[in-house]
């Protein structure tokens, strides 16, 4: 990689302020050297423009599933100083609090395989998946202005929830100080049917087992209700049309006061972002958490209906077959956080852009129950390799501001994918390795095929080399409602 990448351990690697004009701290990227030779180089590119960001502290980090986004690289991890830092739409994403959940079952591989089809079949005209997919719930812009205001509490409160499900939910499914008014109608009247909806393309609903030989670590596994040959529902959304017309909308305000009023200059436009304390910076955090909350209530009902599905086909209630979340965390947000610096703690505002929150054992964040073992991280790989169950540890605290990966990321370009793969050819072939798919669009599911996507296991192990997070659980799939 040149003189300018120096390589700091095993699986972290730095690259110098010098490689680039403006760079404040350098750049790490994290990653096995074949992950890092697989990246494209717009990742470097990206990262280092990142470092320049003012008030951006320690480094720009990159995670070992990093591919090149809109102004951030997917997987990119920065913590700026709250006083005298930015925030930035591109380092948080367009789908705000895009991310996932998993669910526990007390059924088992072979209870379900008889009923898989129909099982999979309900999911997905019960959980609309594709682009303009409608929802449910209805709403009046009023009772919306609500959801997006109080997340799962709203979800609760109309009888879609389980009190424990917000317990198991990071900030609770409920971010305080998202405000309605920031919010353009615009982005509103885009929401409005979209809860309860999965989207499209990378979004997806997996019903998956615990093969035996893939518990990596058997007392956690055990203390988070999982054992051999379970099945589990591991889903990925986000926040839809809502949070992409926030961010849109933020984007362009910031694009008209960052230079002429505030005197940042980037080194690409993608990279818009305004002072945190500044009017344009605090509307879009309050915005932002309004898509925060979009999100989790999104997830939130949509567990409902999972739940509503497994009902009915196996003739018990929900609770009776034992469906309690694992957890819900979200992959694309800027968080206050307190971190240590210099060895005193500081607040920082954490963006995390296909990256996981990843806190390790007894941080406040953290459910009771899972104070011992460290945050539950959930990484979706592809419909054909697996997925897995992680835990945050001390190593990612000290390291990338309590962070680790969000998934394999990709190898290949959605375009490419459609000339090299087809959907339903490839639907037929997993059918025959026992994984029935259904999805809103075959041109989709081509771009999606497993080659796609890196190597579950190669990000993980990085993840693990790297201290960042530990193995609990890997789960394979058995059905997958693809949006
Ligand atoms: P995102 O789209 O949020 O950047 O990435 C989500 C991650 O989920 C991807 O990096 C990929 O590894 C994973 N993923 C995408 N589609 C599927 C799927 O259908 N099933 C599973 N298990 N993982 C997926
Ligand atoms: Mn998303
Ligand atoms: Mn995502």
């Amino acid at each position: 990689f040149g003189d300018k990448v120096k390589q700091l351990s095993e699986t972290i690697w730095e690259i110098d302020p010098s490689y680039k004009e403006g760079m404040r701290v350098p750049a790490r990227i994290i990653g096995t050297e074949k992950l890092i030779r697989e990246m494209d180089d717009a990742v470097i590119e990206q990262i280092t423009n990142v470092a320049t960001l003012p008030g951006l502290l320690r480094a720009a980090y990159c995670m070992p599933d990093g591919h090149s986004g809109y102004g951030f690289p997917i997987g990119g991890v920065a913590a700026m100083d709250a006083e005298k830092g930015v925030i930035s739409p591109g380092g948080i994403g367009f789908d705000i609090n895009c991310g996932m959940r998993l669910v526990r079952t007390d059924l088992t591989e072979a209870e379900v395989a008889p009923k898989l089809t129909e099982l999979v079949d309900l999911l997905y005209t019960r959980v609309p998946a594709g682009v303009g997919s409608k929802g449910f719930v209805k709403l009046a812009p009023n009772e919306f202005k609500e959801v997006i205001a109080e997340g799962s509490q709203w979800c609760l409160k109309n009888g879609y929830a389980w009190p424990e499900d917000l317990a198991l939910t990071e900030e609770s499914g409920c971010i305080a100080g998202a405000n309605p008014e920031k919010v353009s109608q615009k982005a509103i009247d885009r929401g409005l049917s979209q809860i309860g909806t999965l989207g499209s393309g990378n979004h997806y609903l997996e019903v998956q087992v615990v093969r035996e030989g893939n518990i990596f670590d058997r007392k956690m596994a055990e203390a988070m209700g999982l054992f051999p040959n379970q099945v589990v529902v591991m889903f990925h959304c986000g926040s839809r049309g809502f949070g992409h017309q926030v961010a849109t909308d933020y984007l362009q305000v910031f694009l008209e006061v960052m230079a002429a009023k505030y005197g940042i200059k980037i080194l690409d436009r993608e990279l818009a972002c305004a002072p945190f304390r500044s009017p344009e910076g605090r509307d879009y955090f309050s915005a932002m958490k309004c898509g925060l909350n979009m999100s989790f209530a999104n997830r939130q009902t949509i567990l409902h209906r999972i739940r509503e599905c497994f009902a009915r086909i196996f003739g018990k209630s929900a609770e009776a077959l034992g469906m309690r979340m694992i957890y819900d965390v979200a992959h694309n947000t800027a968080k206050l956080e307190r971190h240590p610096i210099d060895g005193k703690s500081r607040e920082l505002l954490v963006h995390r852009k296909g990256a996981t929150r990843a806190f390790g054992p007894g941080h406040e964040a953290l459910p009771e129950r899972y104070q011992p073992y460290g945050q539950p991280v959930i990484i979706g790989g592809s419909m054909e390799t697996g997925s897995y169950l992680l835990v945050g540890t001390e190593g990612a605290m000290k390291e990338t501001f309590g962070s680790t990966a969000h998934g394999s990321g990709r190898t290949m370009s959605r375009t490419q994918a459609r000339k090299q793969f087809r959907g339903d050819r490839l639907q037929k072939e997993l059918r025959a390795r026992g994984i029935y798919v259904r999805s809103a669009s075959f041109a989709g599911l081509a771009e999606e095929a497993g080659p796609t996507y890196k190597d579950i296991d190669e990000v993980v192990d990085a993840c693990e080399r790297a201290g960042i997070s530990r193995r609990v659980v890997k789960f394979a799939p058995i059905g997958n409602v693809k949006g």
